[in-house]
């Protein structure tokens, strides 16, 4: 039987209570999942630190001493219990603040313990909270000491001690593991220490070497560790170079997985679906670009124009992304696409995240073909009773030509008469899976074009959108000013206030934007109102206008409009403005608590000023105390308007898995051991690999990679996400 698919009960010190602990809280049930739980990190335990020597700034330390007394501190919440710490050469406490009884029963004084923890210092004193604590092993134990002797500060012959403890082997072996645990199983008993007696337990059990998950050609051309030599070595490394690749190696064979069922998800796409053939430039493009486009295009969205043509005209169903900056034009690209749409025959449809974005949409689409035959109607909830009916009709009989909406336009009871193309912008939470719905809404699936402005790494964009090729608006329409960004604390409002007038005297609009965080929503709505009330006070010349969540949608929209119109001078608002408005005469974005937004979302806030050719401001304000990481975040927004870079920094300073839209982008993001915001260069070889898989056997018939499709089959079975989107 293979022991990899033991149930996990049964491996030594496991048991009934503790497998439906591991099953509950990390979903192992097998050995084989124990196996595939990796460490988090590594502690040094080769080495046994004197006390005398510790300080506040050294990373974890190994102690080996004895607990000369107990003393409990504090009551109720600030209850804590210390314990006075001593190997001879010093004293160092050891608190608890949780699990007290637990300690006080099961440790006790004139034992020897090792002790293992991060120092710090408290108060003057250098103390470590929650250490992990064993019983010394023999060889370790001071003998034949008194405990008078060695809790004295000075020990009798300290000399002689340390030469001791030097010369004794230690039972703890270069890098051991440390796995994260919940606090559940923590109470249960299973602490990160427990977990690696488990898997110490696991290897003694795997005697055989584990077979091999990648097919050995690949193994040797990138000169791969073995499996077995990986998994082992990904528990207890053997060297630190050993770690290192063994990391590389489950790395790779990570991203390669991921990249290969994207990869083979496009193929079976492309084999399985023809594209429309838009073969006509016609009449409605050639009208709007010669006789309606206000304006000259730029480069950038001549370029992208072309690509997506080429893609529209080639016989392959589109699948593309359009990233650009806010501001870059992507509206206007999306309509002329639209207008090949619509010479060949076809209807589009435009969806957008919000109905006031959709609506939006409208307007503009709307006040750009005035005068044209195109006839572009709404679809969101808010279009009920007759109109929808209408709307509905018009779609069947293809008297309309472009549907514009909110994922209404979806829904599985909208029909169209021949959807031709279907733009969806500003949705991360659009994955493969639910773009997939499209191929059913016309015979032939219809040409999709992605828009984003929230600019993804390079990184994560191959793997969220990876089955996407991609186009890139990398110009801003000529004549904007790139926006003076400042960092301003609470306390400078009063120079906050005159930038304010300077800029209405101009004749110039405000944002003033409040953040809102769910849990405490009437507090930060309290904020709002504080600050509309002091704002109103402040400026008694002009109108203030006031929009939140909470609001009714007729009225927020009719508070929108009026500042829009220019009948209200300073829009208070929560981010319900973020994606909605577009009011090119606002020059000033004021971002009250910026700390508490992300980089990208204060980059989208960002953009909604800077729209005319005059110069504009964002203000981000915050609080005196920053943390380290939420000064470099608001430094970089200070110091760069490209989002790229932006995007890139916020990856790097706070890790993929806290990016705004990756969490329900639908695809596969589960990822065990690969950190896409360092791994870009194994992620890029895995994906030329499994590329070169797929282009070098696309029959599948090559035996050597029979172990390839069979481990992906087992994967997408395992992984909800991956199989949603075969
Ligand atoms: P985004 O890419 O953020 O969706 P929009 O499509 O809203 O940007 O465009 C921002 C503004 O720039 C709009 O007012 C639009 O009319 C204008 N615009 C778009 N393309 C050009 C261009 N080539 N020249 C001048 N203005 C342009
Ligand atoms: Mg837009």
């Amino acid at each position: 039987m293979n022991i990899l698919t033991q149930d996990i009960k049964y491996l030594q010190g496991v048991g009934p209570n503790r497998a439906t602990l591991l099953a509950n809280e990390l979903g192992i049930q097998t050995v084989g999942d124990l196996l595939a739980y990796y460490p988090y990190k590594y502690v040094d335990r080769s080495r046994i630190y004197k006390i005398c020597d510790i300080n506040g700034n050294m990373p974890y330390v190994q102690l080996c001493g004895q607990i000369a007394s107990f003393e409990s501190i504090g009551e109720g919440r600030g209850k804590r219990l210390i314990a006075h710490f001593s190997d001879g050469t010093g004293f160092i406490d050891l608190v608890w603040f949780q699990g007290i009884k637990y300690v006080a029963k099961n440790y006790d004084c004139r034992k020897s313990y090792i002790v293992f923890g991060k120092p710090t210092v408290f108060n003057g004193k250098i103390q470590i909270a929650h250490p992990e604590i064993e019983n010394a092993p023999e060889h370790l134990k001071p003998q034949a000491r008194t405990t008078g002797n060695l809790f004295e500060e000075q020990p009798s012959n300290p000399n002689l001690q340390e030469a001791e403890l030097e010369a004794q082997p230690t039972v703890f072996k270069g890098l051991c593991p440390s796995y994260n645990t919940s606090e559940k199983m923590k109470k249960g008993g299973l602490t990160s220490a427990s977990m690696a007696k488990l898997t110490a337990n696991m290897f003694k059990l795997i005697k055989e070497p584990l077979q091999e998950t990648l097919p050995p050609y690949i193994v040797t051309q990138h000169r791969l560790m073995s499996y077995d030599d990986a998994v082992r070595n990904i528990h207890y490394p053997s060297s630190p170079d050993a770690l290192r690749h063994a990391q590389l190696r489950l790395k790779f064979e990570e991203l390669f997985y991921v990249q290969l069922n994207i990869l083979r998800y496009v193929k079976d796409r492309q084999l399985r679906y023809k594209g429309i053939v838009f073969d006509t430039i016609g009449k409605q493009f050639n009208n709007f670009f010669f006789k309606h486009l206000p304006f000259e295009l730029t480069g950038a969205q001549k370029r992208v124009i072309k690509e997506i043509r080429a893609d529209m005209k080639s016989g392959r169903q589109m699948n593309r992304l359009l990233q650009g900056d806010v501001g870059s034009g992507k509206t206007l690209v999306a309509l002329m696409v639209a207008l090949i749409a619509i010479d060949n025959g076809c209807q589009a449809c435009i969806m957008a995240p919000t109905e006031i974005l959709a609506e939006q949409h409208l307007e503009t689409l709307r006040k750009f073909l005035s005068d044209m035959p195109v006839r572009v109607e709404l679809l969101t909830g808010a279009v009920k009773g007759k109109r929808r009916t209408e709307v509905f009709e018009g779609l069947v009989t293809g008297d309309i030509h472009i549907l514009v909406g909110t994922h209404a336009v979806i829904e599985d009871n909208v029909l169209f008469h021949k959807l031709g193309l279907v733009v969806i912008d500003e949705q991360h939470r659009f994955g493969v899976a639910q773009r997939a719905k499209l191929w059913m809404k016309n015979s032939v699936p219809p040409h999709v074009l992605v828009m984003t402005a929230t600019p993804i790494p390079r990184t994560l964009a191959m793997t969220l959108y990876g089955d996407l090729d991609v186009s890139v608006i990398d110009e801003l329409p000529p004549g904007r000013k790139p926006i003076r960004t400042i960092h301003m604390f609470d306390a400078h409002r009063l120079r906050i206030y005159e930038l304010m007038h300077r800029e209405l005297q101009l004749g110039r609009q405000i944002y003033i934007v409040y953040p809102l965080i769910k849990e405490t929503e009437k507090m930060d709505l309290k904020d709002l109102e504080a600050g509309f009330e002091e704002i109103s006070k402040a400026f008694p010349a002009y109108k203030v206008s006031k929009v939140h969540g909470k609001m009714k949608a007729a009225d927020k929209d009719s508070e929108m409009q009026r500042f829009a119109n220019h009948e209200t001078h300073i829009l208070v608002s929560t981010t319900v403005i973020e994606v909605g408005v577009n009011v090119p005469n606002a020059s000033v974005m004021i971002i009250e608590n910026a700390e508490r937004f992300g980089l990208s979302q204060l980059h989208q806030l960002r953009g909604r000023v800077g729209r005319g050719a005059d110069q504009s401001y964002c203000v981000l304000v915050t609080k005196y105390e920053l943390s380290n990481t939420t000064r470099k975040r608001i430094q970089v927004m200070v110091d760069t308007t490209d989002g790229f870079e932006i995007a890139e920094q916020d990856l790097k300073l706070r890790g993929p898995g806290d990016l705004e839209g990756t969490q329900q982008s639908g695809m596969a993001f589960d990822l065990k051991i690969a950190n896409l915001a360092q791994d870009g260069q194994i992620l890029t070889l895995a994906r030329d690999t499994a590329q070169a898989v797929i282009t070098s056997d696309p029959e599948e018939r090559n035996q050597q990679n029979n172990i390839l499709w069979i481990r992906l089959r087992q994967l997408r079975k395992s992984n909800i996400n991956w199989g949603a989107i075969s």
